[in-house]
């Protein structure tokens, strides 16, 4: 595989790093731009939006006719890295999850009059979105076939009784992708709907306080008591709900990847800089071996992260579902990231515990990377299930 890129994608990445350069990473600084939970605040954020739109940088992979540039995903993977070199980057390029996820799976298999209603204002930047599968004690997590919220139907409508949990965004959100159980049917058991926000019978329970900063809307626990969906608003057909979410999270966790290795690089940018102007015992810190070590180490991985990222991304380009690429991926960048954000803040030293830098926000995020969208160990076992179906053909050359 050839994972050079077209003239045309890095001239775009440059101006996406140039346009982070200049205007985000400037605001990480300034305690002003900060929302109540560590996120950028909304007048920066709006700014920004409109900023980023004006200039052509704005939902990369959408269809030109939701205001998008149509990219292929191996083509957003070096853009989407450039994003989140700031802790800020993504949203302010309609890149962020879950709304990045949710446009995508909408683009690709909601019917074109759901689209114009449920994908355009998202697409625009006007509203926000969720995607709201994870369920707490006894529900599913890991195991999707454990559902516990069910939808039945009653005439036209769906009738949804249940709870969830962790849902990332759900505070701010307008539009909510929802995946209920409709049937006791192994692989065809679960179905996707589509809500608003107002409408009655479902309620957030609290706002899950967590260890790191958060997304706009925070992670929150979802109560649905009797909550009527039209049959229209169904996406895809009854049964398909694990297909949406093969489709979604497919692209969702190798576009978390791609915003990942942003992270772990500024963390190593910021290291890098220390190193090489701090001295100790004769030298700057840079040229001590043992440092050296170190850096080496993270830089490789990041590397070898992004050839894992490349290569997922290609197949899933080529029409693939690309579950054990994406699955490798998954597990080896979130792994990268906290090796990048531990050993910044290491070689910072005591300035690197400090909030004087972003490599503590950076480290409290990381700690998510091995859970959300599949724990590294699920990751794992579906790689195992592979290599034993498959044997030696696990790494063939296709
Ligand atoms: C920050 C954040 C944001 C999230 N956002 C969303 C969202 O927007 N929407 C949504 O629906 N969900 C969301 N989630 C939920 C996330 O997708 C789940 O946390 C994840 O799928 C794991 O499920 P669980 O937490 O129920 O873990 P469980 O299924 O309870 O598993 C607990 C642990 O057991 C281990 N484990 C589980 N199964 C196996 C196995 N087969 N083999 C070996 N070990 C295993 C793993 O170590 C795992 O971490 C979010 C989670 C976080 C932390």
């Amino acid at each position: 595989m050839d994972f050079s890129l077209s003239p045309e994608i890095n001239d775009l990445r440059l101006r996406i790093r140039a346009f982070v350069d200049t205007h985000i990473i400037p605001l990480e600084s300034d305690p002003n731009a900060y929302d109540d939970h560590e996120n950028i605040a909304h007048e920066p954020l709006e700014r920004l939006k409109k900023m980023a739109k004006s200039e052509g940088l704005w939902s990369l992979s959408l269809p030109n006719e939701f205001g998008g540039l149509g990219l292929k995903v191996a083509e957003i993977a070096p853009c989407y890295e450039e994003m989140n070199r700031s802790i800020f980057g993504p949203v302010c390029f309609n890149a962020s999850a879950p709304d990045d996820g949710n446009m995508r799976v909408l683009a690709q298999v909601a019917r074109p009059d759901q689209k114009e209603k449920w994908l355009r204002p998202i697409a625009d930047g006007d509203i926000r979105s969720a995607f709201v599968m994870t369920e707490p004690l006894p529900g599913s997590g890991s195991d999707p076939s454990a559902m516990l919220t069910k939808a039945e139907k009653k005439g036209d409508k769906w009738v949804v009784n249940g709870r969830k949990w962790f849902i990332t965004g759900a505070e701010a959100a307008t539009h909510f992708i929802l995946m209920a159980k409709t049937s006791e049917d192994a692989r065809h058991g679960l179905t996707a709907f589509l809500f608003h926000k107002d409408q009655p019978g479902w309620r957030i329970v609290r706002r899950i306080p967590i260890m790191g900063p958060e997304e706009h809307g925070g992670h929150c626990e979802l109560e649905f008591d009797n909550m009527e969906i039209p049959d229209e608003d169904r996406l895809m057909e009854v049964g398909e709900g694990l297909k949406v979410t093969q489709i979604r999270l497919g692209t969702a966790r190798l576009t978390h990847c791609m915003r990942w290795l942003g992270l772990a690089e500024r963390s190593m940018e910021i290291a890098a800089d220390y190193v090489s102007k701090r001295e100790s015992f004769g030298s700057t810190l840079a040229q001590h071996e043992g440092v050296q070590w170190m850096m080496g180490e993270v830089a490789m991985g990041i590397e070898v992260g992004r050839l894992l990222t490349m290569r997922a991304a290609t197949k899933l380009d080529q029409g693939d579902f690309a579950r054990k690429e994406v699955s490798m991926a998954k597990i080896q960048v979130a792994d990268t990231l906290h090796l990048a954000a531990d050993t910044a803040i290491q070689l910072n030293g005591a300035r690197g515990y400090s909030k004087d830098t972003v490599l503590e926000w950076i480290y409290r995020y990381a700690r998510q990377a091995r859970l959300v969208d599949g724990a590294s160990e699920v990751h794992k076992m579906v790689l195992a299930r592979n290599f034993l179906a498959e044997g030696n053909d696990f790494w063939s050359w296709d």
